[in-house]
């Protein structure tokens, strides 16, 4: 079966999990680092844990097909939302660049918003769209205390007012401020955030 055959390709490659850096065992990250995951909550955010410890999780979800990382985070963090008790209604991700896309084949965020949401049994919506600043990358704009005004944007009308956000880190908190503006304006009236790994955490 494949999963049979991702333990030898992981083997033959001498990939390490993300977390522990011990062998894999399976795809992803090991087992153990899987059952150990446990939400942690700020305010209106749930992660993981923080930068440095997920850092290379976050990389890897990025830049090398990380696809099997996605379901045990989404488990954990939607572990996080239910024990948190709040009311999501949709679940939407923090949109990229769409030459970012284009050169990934997909945006993490949403890959990791999509899990979520089946985790919790609500849908998830692609309601946002994101304006492309030249000399802009993510990791410089979310470093800075704000985002120019008007780069995220809603592209449709909100079907429901509770929302949950998804990125894959949480810096200054700039981009959920943005996002959740943009939400708000469409007539949200609660925007949670989850993310991987939080910064200062
Ligand atoms: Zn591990």
């Amino acid at each position: 079966g494949w999963r049979v055959r991702w333990v030898r390709i992981e083997r033959v490659l001498g990939l390490t999990c993300p977390l522990c850096g011990a062998p894999l065992d399976r795809s992803g990250i090991c087992t153990r680092c899987a059952a150990s995951l446990r939400p942690q909550r700020r305010h209106n955010l749930v992660y993981l844990g923080g930068y440095r410890e997920f850092r290379k999780v976050v990389r890897t979800l990025k830049f090398r097909g990380g696809r099997a990382l996605v379901p045990p985070l989404a488990r954990a963090l939607a572990e996080g939302v239910r024990e948190a008790g709040w009311d999501v209604e949709a679940v939407t991700a923090v949109p990229t660049t769409w030459w970012r896309v284009w050169r990934r084949g997909y945006n993490p965020a949403e890959l990791l918003g999509r899990a979520i949401a089946r985790e919790l049994g609500v849908p998830y919506r692609r309601v946002l769209g994101r304006r492309y600043f030249r000399s802009q990358t993510r990791r410089r704009a979310d470093l800075r205390a704000s985002l120019p005004a008007g780069v995220f944007f809603l592209q449709r009308e909100l079907p429901v007012r509770r929302w949950l956000l998804v990125d894959d880190v949480w810096t200054t908190g700039a981009t959920f401020r943005a996002v959740e503006r943009a939400l708000r304006a469409g007539g949200a009236e609660a925007v949670w955030g989850t993310v991987i790994a939080a910064r200062g955490s």
